[in-house]
């Protein structure tokens, strides 16, 4: 009997991640946890409804296992409904221990999610060992307190208790480890799918620039010739020089925007970035001034690396740009640029006290033509993101709604 309840239990507690999986993997962030909450609660349900009951009047079952995953992941915003709902079901059933289960809950509620902030930052392993670790303190905690209010507290009791921890940490267990395999799954799809679309489009551009740029060359080599003719009117030689400028322009925006290209060979360098970064804060700092944003710098890198200069160059000039432009809506503000070594890597903080993002807009960050800007082009954080894959770095991108956005990339040598 023991053992068909634990395992329909179990079963319970794997409802909410099997129809995770199935029905929610690819709709937006918010409405995930909305439905992971309301699927957690019915779990809590299930369980308060199927409880274990032992020989000695001893009842006791898993609800509090999605309750401390929800709180440990979610915080006190989304614990806060769950709890509601617990105790609600609590007293609708009623009977002993009706108060203590009450005031156990609160507890819970209250210390909990006190510490969800650190745990989501922790690494997969360490998330595991605390939710578990979590898990069996709150029902040692709440076994402990059980022993008070209790007349008879024999071996036979605390035997209980141990089987009740033990199922505890074991459930709590498994459960996170489908959670977080569920977890680096769709972060390493993601991760594939990026790099799908990198593929493409340095591909697509590298052809197109490619096609575009030989005409341009052949085109305004004409126009030269045409120019020199002695035939050539005065106002026919000012059409034919506004051409050649606007023919320039054409060849700047496919040297600037189509650059996500292949290395070009003989733009491969030897050298630790800091070159770069100064020569394109140089060129940024008058756009900078008009807008009113200060620049603070601080380059310490000694690390080599073989990259292409102009590529690098490019995606800088895009990551300050982009800085400056969410400052300008807020009248000025700082832009600090910063490289430095960590263990063999390259470290870059390219940091802003500008308009910030949502997580919603961060995870679109870098997808072609995403751009919340009238005259954006959506190209330049694609052009990035290529160019940081293409050292085989990676990107971490901190913004808060109103307080600003942190870029920090990590460059391997
Ligand atoms: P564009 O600058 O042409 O709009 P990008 O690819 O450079 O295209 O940027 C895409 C979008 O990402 C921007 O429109 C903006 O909404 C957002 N973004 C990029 N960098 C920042 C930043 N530092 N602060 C706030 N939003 C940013
Ligand atoms: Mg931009």
């Amino acid at each position: 009997m023991l053992f068909e309840t634990l395992l329909l239990n179990f079963l319970f507690l794997l409802f909410p991640v099997v129809a995770f999986l199935i029905f929610f993997e690819n709709r937006t962030v918010a409405f995930n946890q909305k439905a992971l909450v309301l699927l957690s609660a019915v779990t809590m349900i299930l369980c308060i409804a199927k409880p274990f009951k032992l020989e000695i009047g001893f009842i006791f079952d898993l609800r509090y296992i999605p309750f401390i995953i929800v709180a440990l992941f979610g915080g006190f915003k989304h614990v806060f409904p769950l709890y509601v709902i617990l105790n609600v079901c609590r007293f609708y059933v009623g009977g002993e221990g009706t108060m203590q289960s009450f005031l156990f809950a609160t507890i819970m509620m209250i210390l909990v999610p006190l510490y969800s902030r650190r745990f989501v930052k922790l690494s997969s392993k360490r998330r595991i060992a605390w939710a578990t670790l979590t898990s069996v303190l709150a029902i040692g905690f709440y076994l402990f307190t059980l022993s008070f209010s209790r007349m008879t507290v024999d071996w036979q009791f605390w035997i209980l208790a141990l089987n009740a921890v033990t199922t505890y940490a074991g459930v709590t267990c498994v459960i996170m480890i489908l959670i977080e395999k569920i977890i680096s799954n769709t972060k390493s799809r993601e991760r594939l799918m990026q790099s799908d679309r990198l593929n493409v489009v340095s591909e697509l551009a590298a052809s197109v620039s490619h096609e575009i740029r030989n005409p341009l060359t052949v085109t305004s080599g004409f126009l030269q010739l045409l120019n020199k003719s002695r035939t050539i009117t005065q106002v026919e030689k000012e059409y034919v020089e506004l051409s050649l400028l606007e023919l320039k322009r054409a060849e700047k925006i496919v040297s600037d925007y189509l650059s996500f290209a292949k290395p070009q060979s003989d733009n491969m360098v030897y050298s630790n970035m800091s070159e770069e970064l100064e020569y394109t804060k140089n060129i940024i700092l008058p756009y900078a001034t008009i807008h009113e944003v200060e620049v603070n710098y601080s380059f310490n890198n000694t690390l080599n690396k073989h990259y292409d200069q102009n590529q690098i160059q490019q995606c800088f000039i895009n990551l300050y740009k982009n800085a400056i432009e969410a400052m300008k809506e807020t009248g000025g503000g700082t832009l600090s640029i910063e490289i430095w070594e960590k263990k063999r890597n390259i470290m870059i903080r390219i940091g802003d006290t500008g308009i910030g993002m949502t997580k919603e807009e961060i995870s679109r960050l870098g997808k072609p033509y995403y751009s919340t800007k009238e005259e954006g082009t959506g190209l330049g954080m694609l052009m990035v993101y290529s160019t940081i894959n293409k050292v085989r770095g990676s990107i971490e991108v901190k913004s808060e709604k109103g307080k600003g956005t942190t870029f920090l990339i990590t460059i391997p040598t």
